[in-house]
């Protein structure tokens, strides 16, 4: 079962978090988020009470560490990263996780075959997508493949009453997606890339372009219309942006 142990052994939190002075994003005072370089994946953290969630890792081992740091700098020096959520197996989103040892790792129930059986073809993936041959070899030599695998929906306990919920909403950008749900005044809603900004929605050979769009309307009822949905890459977006892709997917796919 999730540890017990793992969220005893860390460390408290600092109450106040300069997110700004970290070059993070703030969401909530106990949430915040940052566009990786490269390729502008998000990683998102939700600060619990001696708890601290990661959503997503990055796109190699080097990325992770920097993300480990950032978490010091975020938190304190002693924090480090308790959970980790993995939103799809994409290289971009899932190279980084080694370096965090000792988390829980949560990811949609499948996930276990990509990253398991399938990491020469995210090596491929990695290498194709500009990332150095060495940095792919290196991170899919230690890939970590989630534990605790979602089906439906799961609730996270992070502390003080701060209970987040992760809802496998897929199939649609890959045969496993998860997103976060972190509720608040607005909610926060962690979407992987079931939602893009700065592009267009990407769909590759592991998409379910046909059932992508049950999938956002599953999202949309899940954070309501207030809620800010914080897409896999790009800024920030309302319901009327998640709406407004849902539509743009229906053409392009011709499923309603
Ligand atoms: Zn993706």
């Amino acid at each position: 079962m999730e540890g017990h142990d793992e969220i005893s052994a860390a460390r408290a939190v600092r109450t106040v978090i300069d997110w700004k002075a970290a070059g993070w994003e703030e969401l909530a005072p106990h949430v915040g988020r940052i566009r990786l370089p490269g390729w502008d994946a998000t990683t998102g953290l939700v600060v619990g009470s001696g708890a601290a969630l990661l959503i997503d890792t990055g796109s190699s081992l080097r990325e992770g560490a920097r993300l480990r740091a950032d978490v010091r700098r975020l938190l304190g020096p002693h924090a480090r990263v308790t959970h980790i959520v993995l939103t799809h197996p994409h290289f971009d989103h899932v190279l980084g996780t080694a370096v965090f040892a000792g988390a829980g790792t949560y990811g949609a129930v499948g996930v276990e075959t990509v990253l398991g059986r399938g990491r020469d073809a995210l090596y491929e993936d990695a290498v194709r997508h500009g990332l150095p041959a060495d940095e792919a070899a290196e991170a899919t030599d230690v890939l970590v493949v989630p534990r605790h695998r979602v089906s439906g929906e799961w609730t996270l306990d992070l502390g003080d009453g701060l209970q987040v919920l992760l809802a496998n909403l897929g199939p649609a950008h890959t045969a496993h997606d998860l997103v976060v749900l972190v509720p608040g005044n607005p909610v926060t809603v962690f979407c992987g890339d079931l939602v893009e900004e700065s592009g267009e929605p990407q769909a590759g050979p592991d998409a379910a372009p046909g059932h992508w769009p049950a999938a956002l309307d599953r999202l949309l009822a899940l954070g309501g219309e207030d809620a800010r949905y914080v897409p896999g890459h790009g800024s920030v977006v309302n319901a009327a942006f998640v709406r407004a892709q849902r539509a743009t997917l229906v053409a392009r796919s011709g499923v309603s």
